[in-house]
């Protein structure tokens, strides 16, 4: 199978679903990260996220768009359509569409917009943290049990080491909170989850 995974920033994928990617990986399956853009110590946060996406065992991939420009455009959406008929994935997941992050809702919007005619699976992954308060609910729909992987998950965040030093220990604190949380709805130790835009049951 083929795995698309869809971040504004370099961290936002590995603390929205790296467990999931870890997960894929790790049975084999493709998984590519697609990053869209790199906002500032462009040299040293390529490094940090080849690193991640190493210990995650997925492909990595920086569009390099310019971060003034990143909006939800026919601009956006057709690059991304150019990235959907490259890697032809069999499931895509992006931001939850109401992230407060305005990058991010770019994102989700222009995944949204280039899955609209294909036979992909499409999902969104939680809001990145830290994050601001949105007045809107996050609601699990899809859950991933990834205590098998919880380290790979908290490693590939920390090789974010200039947002570590940003954000300190308090934002790991709350990348493992959120994965017990979820863990705790589905009676797993970790968990990861998503809202679904569509899923296609091959039976
Ligand atoms: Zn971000």
């Amino acid at each position: 199978m083929r795995v698309l995974s869809l971040g504004a920033h370099p961290d936002d994928i590995e603390i929205g679903m790296g467990g999931t990617l870890a997960k894929y990986s790790k049975k084999g399956h493709e998984v590519l990260m697609l990053i869209a853009t790199v906002p500032n110590k462009k040299e040293m946060r390529i490094k940090e996220s080849e690193k991640a996406a190493r210990i995650l065992g997925a492909e990595l991939n920086i569009l390099n768009i310019n971060p003034e420009k990143l909006v939800f455009s026919r601009e956006l959406v057709r690059e991304l359509d150019k990235v959907m008929s490259d890697f032809c994935p069999d499931v895509v997941f992006t931001h939850w569409v109401h992230d407060s992050h305005q990058d991010h809702v770019s994102i989700a919007k222009a995944t949204i917009a280039s899955t609209r005619k294909n036979g992909y699976s499409v999902y969104m992954y939680e809001q990145t943290i830290p994050g601001g308060i949105v007045p809107y609910c996050f609601r699990p729909q899809m859950y991933v049990d990834i205590s098998d992987v919880i380290e790979l998950k908290k490693e590939s965040v920390i090789a974010h080491k200039s947002q570590l030093d940003v954000n300190n220990e308090w934002w790991l604190y709350g990348i493992e909170g959120r994965a017990t949380y979820r863990g705790y709805q589905i009676r797993s130790k970790y968990a990861e989850s998503f809202e679904i835009i569509k899923d296609i049951l091959k039976i």
